[in-house]
């Protein structure tokens, strides 16, 4: 039997790159950046799988650039640059590594509250930039976490994670999600509210939803403006969930306290006016960069694609409704 293709569009940790050449025929795209989009179209043309690594467009284009196409596994959670729909009409299976990631991303936006709530990031340029005078009463305060109200926008697998953790600080939980989830609230006493009344009585917002057409700019100019003076708005999700632009407004008129992001609308730009926000806690799209996180989520991705080029389902398919093979080669 023919050994399948697969173009892998980074590389990924060594032992997952060596079991996925153990089966198939591999390609990988450069290490240092995306491939061009012409670059990709002409590199997945002979393959069966691609593993997608990063956020290339995954469009219909692409899929009829490769007729031999039969699997797509994404590495990572998020597939809102995968045009899933397409995938499926073409009978192409599509897969994620849900769930290798949740505890990890849920520490980054811990890290991020903290830091944010505590000014880690602010204080850290004042001293290096030598402008530290010595301790006072009043210097550099920030806002403590007993007490105050957290709300997770999108109680997923991470969203649930970062509520978790929340009673270690003290804090109570409340969740927006499209319908209320009991096992979730019982195992935490968080409460579901509709989104307007969790981002005015939140003192701390986490945006953990996925990124689809209902959810882009859910935090727009009228949301943001709910939000308390006091109030921190941490985005671990997808950076088109905000408008950055109304972000930034708030920030800098301190209509809000502060807010940590680990993701922006037009990565790896961020918006000139959010580099001006000292009250900013800004990190480059970390959510998942950990040692032992990637080894995961490699071998997960690798494990998703060799399944699907040899006909088995993959186990985190997105798309299980898939006629495999539909108008294919
Ligand atoms: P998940 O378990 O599938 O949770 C997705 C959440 O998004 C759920 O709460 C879901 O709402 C909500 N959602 C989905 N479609 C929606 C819609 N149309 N309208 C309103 N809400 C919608 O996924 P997860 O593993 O927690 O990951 C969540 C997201 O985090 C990913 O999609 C990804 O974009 C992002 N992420 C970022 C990083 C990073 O590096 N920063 C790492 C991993 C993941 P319901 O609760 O109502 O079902």
């Amino acid at each position: 039997m023919n050994r399948p293709r697969v173009h892998v569009t980074r590389p990924i940790a060594e032992e997952a790159q060596s079991r996925l050449r153990a089966e198939a025929e591999v390609t990988t795209g450069p290490s240092d950046q995306e491939s061009t989009r012409r670059e990709l179209l002409e590199l997945v043309r002979p393959c069966e799988g691609l593993l997608v690594v990063g956020h290339p467009k995954v469009d219909g284009e692409l899929m009829d650039a490769a007729p031999r196409l039969r699997m797509i596994a994404n590495f990572g959670v998020g597939v809102d640059h995968i045009d899933v729909a397409a995938a499926t009409k073409r009978g192409i299976w599509v897969s994620n590594t849900a769930g290798s990631l949740t505890e990890t991303t849920a520490e980054l936006a811990w890290a991020l509250i903290l830091a944010a709530t505590r000014r880690v990031t602010e204080g850290d340029r004042l001293v290096r930039a030598g402008r530290w005078k010595g301790f006072g009463p009043f210097f550099f305060l920030g806002t403590e976490l007993p007490g105050k109200t957290l709300g997770i926008v999108g109680a997923g697998r991470i969203g649930q994670s970062v509520a978790r953790r929340a009673a270690a600080f003290g804090m109570r939980s409340v969740y927006w999600s499209r319908r209320p989830k009991k096992e979730f609230e019982a195992s935490t006493g968080a409460g579901h509210r509709d989104l307007d009344a969790l981002l005015k009585e939140s003192d701390i917002v986490v945006l953990t939803v996925s990124l689809t057409a209902e959810t882009r700019h859910l935090m727009g100019a009228r949301q943001l403006g709910l939000m308390k003076p006091t109030a921190f708005l941490v985005n671990i999700a997808r950076g088109p969930v905000v408008d950055e632009a109304a972000l930034a407004r708030a920030l800098l008129d301190r209509t809000i306290a502060g807010a940590g992001l680990d993701v922006y609308e037009k990565e790896p730009e961020v918006h000139p006016d959010l580099l001006r926000c000292e009250n900013a806690v800004l990190v480059p799209h970390i959510g998942s960069a950990t040692v032992e996180t990637r080894r995961r989520m490699s071998l997960l991705a690798v494990e998703n694609c060799l399944a699907g080029v040899q006909g088995r389902m993959p186990a985190l398919v997105l798309n299980p409704e898939t006629q495999r093979g539909l108008n294919r080669e």
